[in-house]
């Protein structure tokens, strides 16, 4: 079971919050929209439930969902690409999710969600799992139209990212419309 992994322990041990693996695990068998994203930050680690933390306010609010909403697992699966806390690097950045965790998990958990009608990929780390692809964060979201219909790559919503918000205006005025749309007719449909 992946709530009782702990294959990550020493390399936790090693970082300096020195933190034990605590696996954050959001999904349900039937759900119809998948958010895919990156690993969980510390505050999410304390809560053990996915964006309790300012990316999730700024990430509700691009999917124009409640709270209620977004962490109804029934319909919302969120499944990062490693389901702890990595731990910072020397600048308190988060580390990269541990690549174990995907090659562990991942393709199992996907075959279970295989109800999902939406997937929206959130940041770099997602993109290449889910799309095989090596370009930069940028050019997949600004090529999002040719994406297939069921899938929408966004940037990670963390204050990082403000400034990238700024340089890039056609992805509030454009591209989250649209999304908000598919996510509005999923949640109203089901
Ligand atoms: S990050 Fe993934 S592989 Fe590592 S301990 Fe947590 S659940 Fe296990």
């Amino acid at each position: 079971m992946i709530a009782e992994c702990r294959i990550c322990a020493e390399r936790f041990a090693a970082t300096q919050t020195a933190h034990r693996p605590r696996p954050v695990v959001w999904f349900a068998g039937g759900a119809r929209i998948l958010i895919a994203g990156q690993a969980p930050g510390l505050r999410v680690h304390e809560s053990g439930k996915p964006f309790t933390d300012p990316s999730g306010d700024r990430l509700r609010a691009w999917l124009g969902l409640s709270e209620a909403q977004f962490y109804d697992r029934e319909r919302v699966a969120i499944v990062p690409m490693a389901f702890c806390f990595p731990g910072y690097d020397a600048k308190k950045a988060d580390l990269p999710p541990p690549r174990i965790c995907g090659e562990t998990w991942h393709d199992s958990v996907m075959d279970a969600l295989d109800g999902v009608r939406l997937h929206i990929l959130v940041g770099g780390h997602a993109h290449r799992y889910h799309l095989g692809t090596r370009k930069g964060v940028t050019e997949v979201v600004r090529d999002w139209r040719s994406l297939p219909e069921d899938v929408f790559a966004l940037p990670h919503p963390s204050w990082r990212n403000t400034a990238w918000l700024k340089r890039n205006p056609w992805f509030e005025a454009e591209l989250l419309p649209v999304l908000r749309a598919r996510v509005k007719e999923l949640m109203d449909n089901d």
